[in-house]
């Protein structure tokens, strides 16, 4: 086998060009690489190819939004009382 970088850097480098978008993670501040699943879900994962919803040290951030999310359901009807 030819000599071949380590492969942290060989996953870097993979995750650079299959990631839609590469920003920090606004909880802990890591390095993400954001890629399309095949089911059509955007997921950060760690330069280490770990999804960092499992991975995140806050990732209490992350349940908190499923209990109070950002945006209210548009089409949800209100009743009057
Ligand atoms: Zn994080």
């Amino acid at each position: 086998m030819a000599d071949l970088p380590p492969i942290e850097k060989r996953l870097a480098a993979l995750l650079q060009l299959v990631a839609e978008e590469i920003r920090p993670c606004k909880a802990c501040g890591v390095q993400l690489a954001f890629v399309r699943h095949r089911n059509g879900k955007l997921t950060p994962y760690t330069y280490e190819a770990v999804n960092h919803f499992i991975d995140c040290p806050l990732a209490d951030g992350f349940r908190q939004d499923k209990k109070a999310p950002a945006r209210p359901l548009p089409t949800m009807p209100r009743i009057a009382k």
